[in-house]
């Protein structure tokens, strides 16, 4: 029988998840359906569990549920824990177990779709909410010579530092307002603000990009993002975060299916797509 799937949020109907999922199942041969799910504003908990009642196997969850989604399941992986967040629910005789992939699939966008090392390398964080406290813990994993968490609002930023700072592994861990950055420089600059859907960027310091610099920002669309847009005045390689949207999709997958696709075609499919 074919197991279904879906990405539940509002709004949910502009989702690539299920595009992507649907062409992780004909490479890798499972038997299984994903579709888009909208679930009212106050309606997260119902929905889901309508959905498993109907034999549901696992959900995706996005904006604006996934802290919803991390109070709802029975029990949370250690990077959901440490994220506050959930965007991965599998069905299991023990109930709903909560993960979260996104963290992950930022590092292996980085890592292994962009060939960028962050061993050693000075990283800078942009903003202090769901998306950059997920990001914390796989990124210093990665055994970062520094992390700076910086936000519009500095105190945010300074309240997470200090949350991770037990698993900094020997990172010099830190944070600042974007003023405080003036005169500073990174190897890689993390856009996890959510300034690019006001067709806004950070207003950060000139010169902040270290020579050979990477500008990654965790918004995607056609064209240049606005934060992108910024940053090639002052750095040479530049990506946007669909790569990461396929990543942890692609660790979801894993997780419900036991089966790693390959994430390179869909990459490549979505961005002729989008071109
Ligand atoms: P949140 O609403 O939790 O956090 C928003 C953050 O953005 C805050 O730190 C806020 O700062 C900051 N911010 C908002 N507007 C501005 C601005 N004009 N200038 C500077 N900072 C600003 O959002 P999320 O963390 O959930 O999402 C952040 C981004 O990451 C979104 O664009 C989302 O689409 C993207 N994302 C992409 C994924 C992918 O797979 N590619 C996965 C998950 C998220 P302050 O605290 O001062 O308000």
């Amino acid at each position: 029988m074919t197991d279904r799937y879906a990405v539940i949020g509002n709004p949910v109907a502009h989702s690539k998840s299920p595009l992507i999922h649907a062409a992780f199942a004909w490479q890798t041969d499972e038997d299984i359906a994903y579709e888009a799910l909208l679930a009212p504003l106050d309606g997260f908990a119902a929905s889901v569990r309508s959905f498993v009642a109907a034999g549901g196997r696992g959900l995706n969850v996005t904006v604006p549920f996934k802290l919803e989604a991390w109070q709802l399941a029975d029990q949370r992986s250690a990077r959901a824990e440490a994220a506050k967040a959930v965007n991965t629910l599998i069905v299991t005789p023990q109930g709903l177990t909560g993960d979260n992939t996104d963290g992950v699939g930022l590092v292996r966008d980085i890592t292994a779709n962009l060939g960028v090392t962050l061993a050693g390398k000075r990283l800078l964080l942009l903003g202090a909410g769901g998306a950059a406290r997920g990001a914390i813990l796989p990124l210093l994993d990665a055994w970062p010579a520094a992390l700076l968490i910086a936000n519009r609002t500095a105190e945010k930023a300074h309240a997470l530092a200090a949350e991770f700072a037990p698993q900094s592994q020997g990172a010099a861990l830190s944070a600042a307002s974007f003023e405080e950055l003036a005169g500073r420089q990174f190897d890689i600059v993390i856009n996890a603000t959510s300034a690019s859907l006001n067709d806004a960027a950070p207003n950060l310091p000139v010169g902040i990009y270290a020579s050979g610099a990477l500008a990654y920002d965790m918004m995607y669309g056609k064209g240049l993002t606005p934060f992108l847009h910024a940053a090639q005045a002052g750095c040479a390689m530049l990506a946007d975060g669909l790569g990461m949207l396929v990543e942890q999709a692609a660790e979801s997958f894993f997780l419900w299916r036991g089966v790693r696709p390959q994430t390179a075609p869909v990459l490549a499919w979505l961005r002729s797509e989008q071109a």
